[in-house]
Parts: C-alpha cells; structure tokens; sequence
C-alpha cells in the first residue's frame, strides 16, 4: 500500500512515480455532527472513516464522498483510508465544537410517558433509527441537496435541553418555524423509504437517496408521496404542519448519513 501523506488542513496531496492527486474536502474544519463532503479521485471506490464505509457518486465528472462525523467524537486526528484503484491512506483532523444547550425545570409529569404510550414510542423510534441507518447502494443524488421549506431556523442541529437536571438527547435536525400547508419539497432525488404518523414525529416522511444517505421531514400536516415512490429534487412531499409532540408548527428536517444524524445547514452549505 503506498502512503505518500501532506496532509495541508483540508487539502490533502498524493504524489506517486507518476502522478499526483489532491483530495479536498468540506468543511475545511470539519467537527463532530458534521458531514464531510470529499472529493476523490475517480477510481475511487470506498472511504474507510470512522469505523464505517462511505462510497462514491459522481456529479459534474467529479467524483465524492459524503461521510459523516457522530456528534460524540473526539476532536483530534483521525485516519482515513481510501480504496480504489490504489489505497490512499490520510488523516482527517477533528475540530471542537461547542453546542449550545438550555436547562430548564419542568413538572415531572411533562417528561415521563404513560407505560403504553412509552411502549409506542420505543416501537415508533426502533423504526425509523432502523429504516435511517439502512443501506442502498446505488445514488439516487442529483448534485447539491437544497432547502426543503424557505424560514425561520427557530432550533439548530445538537441543541440539547436539561430537563430537571437530567440530558435529553441533542437535537437530532433543525427546525424550520413554518406557517401550516406550507409545501415541504425533497431535498434531494430519493426514493420513500417509510411514511407513518407517530407519537412524537408526527407525520413524517423519510427518503432514502441512496449510499446511506437519508433525509427526514416531521411533524407534517399532509403527506403526498407513498412509500417507494421515487421523488425528484425540490418535488413536493407535504405540507408541512404540527403533528405529533410539537409546541407550535415547523418542520423538523434531519440528515443521516450511514446512520449517523449530522447538521442538515452544514449538508446546504458544503456543495
Ligand atoms: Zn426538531
């Protein structure tokens, strides 16, 4: 295996006998929740990163990867290797950051669940992490992903709230403060891997773009689209509402990449 390594912030050099790539990447400082957007060599065929597999699609004759960073890594330096037509080995450096949380004290009865309703939840969560952290390997991406609904961010990707002292897990999208039926397009050509109206989501919709590559829109009014339907980019899905447990109507818009949930304003930002 050849491991010629210059490794420059976000820029990386290969130079072999005969030739010399250059892997760059987005964002130049990359942290954890954050998505990692690569361009690869051609013959590229699979980024080992993380302990997980990413792989390549192509747009406008260049090749990429999207990988993902989870929330919980440590910062520092960590080793990437890349397989194709010859394995390139690297190191990605992992930057802070900090994200913002809010305590707040609450009757305990606002935050514990009836054991039925409980049991729903577990049944409605087990779902939709298992259908998210599914697997199709070939892209349905049709170049950069775009905004789902033009609005207000009323609550950013890892906000976490204290309730009672107690962490609740970070926010796992972003919230997007949307007056009812405004129309909620796909962020990206994709395939409709699951809809359904659960306790806390809502009405929601989950599209499957191939790669390990998914979107999620919650908390819909109505849903438009059928499950294993495919959807092209900016096509409307719904209109967006304030089903499930919500306080007032947005669409809560969640990326996961290979199962790992990562800051969609990042994702719109990398392209
Ligand atoms: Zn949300």
């Amino acid at each position: 295996m050849k491991r010629f390594l210059i490794a420059f912030f976000f820029l990386v050099l290969f130079g072999g006998a005969s030739s010399v790539y250059a892997l760059t990447y987005k964002p130049e400082k990359p942290f954890p929740g954050s998505p990692l957007l690569l361009e690869v060599p051609s013959g590229a065929r699979k980024l080992l990163f993380l302990g997980k597999s990413f792989y390549p699609f192509s747009f406008k004759g260049k090749t990429f990867i999207l990988a993902a960073i989870p929330l919980d890594t440590r910062p520092g330096l960590y080793r990437a290797e890349l397989d194709g037509e010859e394995k390139l080995s690297f190191e990605i450096r992992i930057f802070p950051r900090r994200y913002p949380s809010e305590r707040l004290t609450v009757p305990p009865k606002m935050i514990h669940y009836p054991p039925e309703v409980l049991a729903r939840i577990k049944r409605e969560v087990r779902l939709i992490r298992k259908t998210l952290a599914g697997f199709s390997p070939e892209s349905l991406l049709d170049g950069p992903f775009v905004w789902p609904a033009a609005g207000r961010l009323s609550s950013p990707f890892g906000f976490r709230r204290i309730y009672n002292g107690v962490p609740k897990s970070p926010h796992s999208g972003l919230d997007i403060a949307l007056p009812e039926g405004t129309p909620v397009k796909a962020a990206n050509r994709g395939r409709v891997a699951l809809t359904g109206d659960f306790y806390l989501n809502g009405k929601t919709v989950i599209l499957d773009h191939g790669l390990g590559i998914y979107t999620i829109y919650c908390h819909l009014k109505k849903i438009l689209v059928r499950r294993g339907e495919l959807v092209e980019k900016g096509e409307r899905l719904a209109l967006s509402g304030k089903s499930g447990r919500v306080t007032g109507p947005h669409l809560h818009f969640g990326v996961y990449i290979r199962g790992v949930k990562v800051d969609p304003k990042v994702l719109l930002e990398v392209f």
